[in-house]
């Protein structure tokens, strides 16, 4: 081939080419907008802004300082953990069924423990118990802990709740709520003015949160706050982990943010001012019989 037609070929490859990476490049500028818009929604920080303009944010006074004053014991309380109250479904797999009760279950497990005395308690009630005094305990107090934000807790749990005059607190993860199965904004903000839900964070998008970047963790913590002391109008102040993972950065961020307490996995029932961003949870499950349990740890 002469020095001339290679010449030729090159050129021709080089318009080729040319060519090609132009059309690459228009037709990625032409969808970047596009991904853009299909993803907006999921921008937590484009999410917040928008929902913080439609939402007048409430006025939220943290509680005064004075609350918080040195521990002088433990204190026993049985943390409940529930997931999901439904009746199970034939796709559901081993765990999810282990973590499912049914709601004529979850009835009872509730009747159970009202026959029994028991008196349920909010975040807030355990905090003052575990900082200050136990002087406004019931002789006989459990914690209701719902995780996840199912519907389920919307439409088989607050009417139990309801009825039987009990607290529940809902850990939520403000992400979930675009898809179905899981409470909607509107019924976070219903629960909450039930006057039996206390609302707490579960995370923005149940991440396990060791393995987060710095920012992304504190975004995660952070903004799930935000989000859901707009949605419920009360302080949220308690957390979950989700999977029941942490570290020590993570307790240090959950801290930060203004967090009072958070929930671990992991039996248990004594808590101490030093472990309350470790506090344990008993898991029930379809066959827990919840007053012997209880009564277990009570002793
Ligand atoms: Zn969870």
């Amino acid at each position: 081939m002469k020095w001339l037609e290679r010449l030729y070929v090159f050129l021709a490859c080089a318009l080729l080419a040319g060519v090609a990476l132009f059309s690459y490049h228009y037709e990625l500028e032409r969808v970047r907008p596009l991904i853009a818009a299909e993803l907006a929604p999921w921008n937590v920080p484009n999410w917040i802004i928008k929902t913080e303009a439609d939402v007048p944010a409430p006025d939220l006074a943290e509680p005064p300082e004075e609350v918080l004053v040195a521990p002088t014991s433990s204190i026993r309380v049985p943390v409940l953990m529930y997931h999901r109250v439904r009746v199970p479904l034939a796709s559901d797999t081993a765990s999810q069924k282990l973590l499912t009760v049914t709601p004529a279950t979850f009835e009872k497990q509730m009747q159970s423990l009202a026959d029994g005395g028991f008196v349920p308690i909010t975040p807030d009630d355990l905090l003052y118990a575990m900082m200050t005094s136990t002087a406004r305990l019931p002789s006989k107090p459990v914690l209701l802990t719902f995780d996840d934000g199912y519907k389920d807790d919307f439409t088989n749990v607050l009417p139990v709740l309801e009825r039987l005059k009990f607290q529940g607190t809902f850990y939520i993860v403000p992400a979930a709520t675009r898809f179905g199965g899981f409470m909607s904004p509107d019924m976070i903000t219903q629960a909450a003015q039930s006057g039996y839900v206390t609302i707490g964070s579960h995370t923005m998008h149940h991440s396990d949160l060791r393995y987060l970047s710095e920012d992304d963790r504190l975004a995660e913590i952070r903004d799930s706050r935000t989000l859901l002391q707009i949605w419920s109008g009360q302080p949220v102040d308690s957390f979950a982990y989700p999977y029941g993972f942490y570290n020590d950065a993570v307790i240090r961020d959950v801290e930060s943010v203004g967090y009072d307490l958070a929930f671990r996995t992991g039996a248990g029932a004594d808590h101490t001012s030093s472990t309350r961003f470790k506090l344990p949870r008993i898991q029930i499950n379809q066959d827990t019989d919840v007053v012997k349990t209880v009564q277990r740890y009570l002793k």
